[in-house]
């Protein structure tokens, strides 16, 4: 995904106008949409700090820019529906405490209750639809969808088989909002989760590539090995200027083969391009409850949310590598880790 292309198509769409300038600028003229002042405005865009540098009235446009963020979230608004609200039939508040003994598992740390009532909050993901092109011989597109939970800044995959069924425009209960990451924190894990899967495809996509690569390779090196022969076989009976005149032709048969490979070779070479097409917001009330360790002298509270859309509680998250978890691994630094970072 090119960043510079996502703003151009941002500020297009909003009714602005963009132009790239070398490769580290944009000049735009920012619709009253975009402008936090509500006003039309022209503006050069520096995609990195050096071009800044070089035009001190430049705006910085990077990821995690305040500009980026306002894109993003404009962006995200543009979708068929501006917030889609995902409402599970029945909030689940009860019981949690056997589900967090069912799900998760501890290690060197003694698990309190805290007997308080669990809190309902409006928890925040944002969606974010990738267009992935797989160009070689042939053109393949395929669309990604990446959701990203806001308030703890993980993919969430099992989300998208209920967009379609549980999103809705209609705002239901209101609850007070759960905390976020910036959309940008959110949109850089989108990226890495879009590579790794990406990753994925190019590896399928480089076999296939490589059967008919193959097939080709053969079929190029089998006419100039015939045509090799053919030229040959001739050479026996020759004099001294014919044998010349055929090395000459063998020469140029050999130099023509380099050639034909070379280019096949380009040809099935796969190459990628991604784009963010849109992307939306989901609003899901979701109940969120406290947990205390103890490890020695010291407590920790951990704050953990339950899905009752996907009937589950989320995995907390390793203070360490910041991937999900089911055993937490209580440090003698009362650090909650993963196995995996638990065990170095
Ligand atoms: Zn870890």
């Amino acid at each position: 995904m090119q960043v510079a292309e996502f703003i151009v198509d941002c500020i297009e769409r909003a009714g602005g106008a963009a132009e790239p300038r070398g490769s580290d600028r944009i000049d735009a003229l920012l619709p009253a949409a975009l402008d936090p002042g509500g006003r039309e405005r022209e503006v050069v865009l520096a995609l990195d700090p050096v071009a800044l540098g070089q035009e001190s009235s430049a705006e910085l446009a990077t990821i995690g820019s305040p500009l980026l963020d306002a894109l993003i979230a404009h962006a995200a608004a543009r979708g068929t529906t501006s917030v889609a609200h995902l409402t599970p039939e029945r909030l689940r508040k009860k019981n949690l405490r056997e589900e967090v003994e069912r799900t998760l598992l501890f290690s060197n740390g003694r698990v309190r209750y805290e007997g308080s009532d669990p809190d309902v909050l409006c928890s925040y993901s944002v969606q974010f639809n990738f267009k992935v092109s797989f160009l070689s011989d042939e053109r393949r597109e395929r669309c990604y969808v990446i959701p990203v939970n806001l308030w703890s800044n993980q993919v969430n995959l099992a989300l998208v088989e209920h967009l379609a069924a549980a999103a809705t425009a209609e705002r239901p209960a209101r609850f007070p909002d759960a905390s976020s990451v910036p959309v940008s924190a959110a949109y850089a894990t989108a990226q890495l989760a879009l590579r790794r899967r990406v990753g994925e495809e190019v590896a399928r996509h480089q076999d296939r590539i490589r059967k008919r690569f193959s097939v080709e390779y053969l079929r190029i090196s089998d006419y100039y090995a015939q045509v090799t022969r053919e030229l040959e076989s001739r050479r026996r009976d020759g004099d001294q200027g014919r044998t010349r005149a055929l090395e000459g032709k063998l020469e140029a048969a050999r130099a023509e083969r380099e050639r034909k490979l070379r280019e096949l070779g380009e040809k099935y070479r796969l190459r990628l391009h991604a784009r963010l097409t849109s992307a939306r917001l989901l609003a899901q009330p979701k109940t969120f409850f406290r947990l205390l360790i103890d490890r020695g002298a010291t407590t920790r509270t951990l704050t953990l949310a339950y899905d009752s859309l996907l009937g589950r509680l989320e995995p907390p998250v390793c203070e360490a590598c910041h991937a999900e978890m089911t055993r937490v691994h209580v440090s003698a630094e009362a650090r909650l880790l993963c196995a995996g970072c638990g065990a170095k």
